[in-house]
């Protein structure tokens, strides 16, 4: 099954997309992640994004529409987790035609629901490998070295993006962007709530049963 995986920022689904493909061997496809790699790369892409990524804001739709076609050509039927995407109901319309076009469908849309006051503590201690994209906490999962990955060895450092006055700007797109999609999903009948709020290994026997 494919599944929208999507909540606020810091809810949880880098977290939980890494144990799906590490259990069940799905492909995540997140669109942070992706712009976060073209900017690594100095490609055309990444400086189309990084402007906007730096200060809290949506890409513009087009420009990620277009990047997460181009990925889903080449899944090889493998299942997927979009990441991240769709951000707002105009990208959730413009998937429903992709996917069509490529004789794909969408099991679920899964909100992971997490309390405002628990994002912001989640997000200023969020580490992630500069490397393989793994994510840590200071707190709560440290690097069992500090700064280097458990994965892969690389770097581990905090987001440009996870200082606190991006982080207003993104939850406040996440609540006028974002939120409208659960409305969205609710009325396409694709739609499952899980409580994000519990430890992540709950979190994820929740996301499980619901791929049954
Ligand atoms: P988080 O996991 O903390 O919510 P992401 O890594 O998903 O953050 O996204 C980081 C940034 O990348 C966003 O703030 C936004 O600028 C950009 N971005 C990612 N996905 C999308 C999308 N679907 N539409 C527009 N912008 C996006
Ligand atoms: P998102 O991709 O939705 O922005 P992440 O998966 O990157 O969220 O998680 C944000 C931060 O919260 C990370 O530092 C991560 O280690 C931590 N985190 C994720 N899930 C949980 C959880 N269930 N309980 C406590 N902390 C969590
Ligand atoms: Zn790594």
């Amino acid at each position: 099954m494919n599944l929208v995986l999507f909540g606020a920022p810091g809810a949880g689904k880098g977290t939980q997309s890494e144990r799906l493909v590490r259990e069940l061997g799905m492909v995540q496809i997140s669109t942070g992640d992706l712009f976060r790699a073209a900017i690594k790369n100095k490609t055309a892409l990444g400086v189309q994004a990084q402007s906007y990524m730096d200060k809290g804001q949506l890409v513009p739709d087009s420009i990620v529409i277009g990047m997460v076609d181009e990925v889903l050509a080449n899944l090889n039927g493998k299942s997927f987790i979009l990441d991240g995407f769709p951000r707002n109901v105009a990208q959730a319309e413009a998937l429903g035609k992709i996917l069509s076009q490529r004789n794909l469908t969408i099991g679920k849309a899964i909100f992971l629901e997490v309390r405002k006051e628990d994002l912001l503590s989640r997000l200023t201690g969020r580490r992630v490998c500069k490397s393989c994209g793994a994510v840590y906490h200071v707190q709560s999962k440290p690097a069992k070295i500090s700064g280097v990955c458990d994965q892969c060895g690389g770097e581990v450092i905090q987001r440009n993006d996870d200082k606190e006055d991006v982080i207003a700007t993104r939850l406040k797109t996440y609540e006028e962007s974002t939120e409208p999609l659960r409305g969205y999903y609710r009325s396409s009948g694709q739609y499952a709530e899980v409580n994000g709020a519990q430890d992540a290994e709950l979190v994820f026997q929740s996301v499980k049963s619901l791929l049954k």
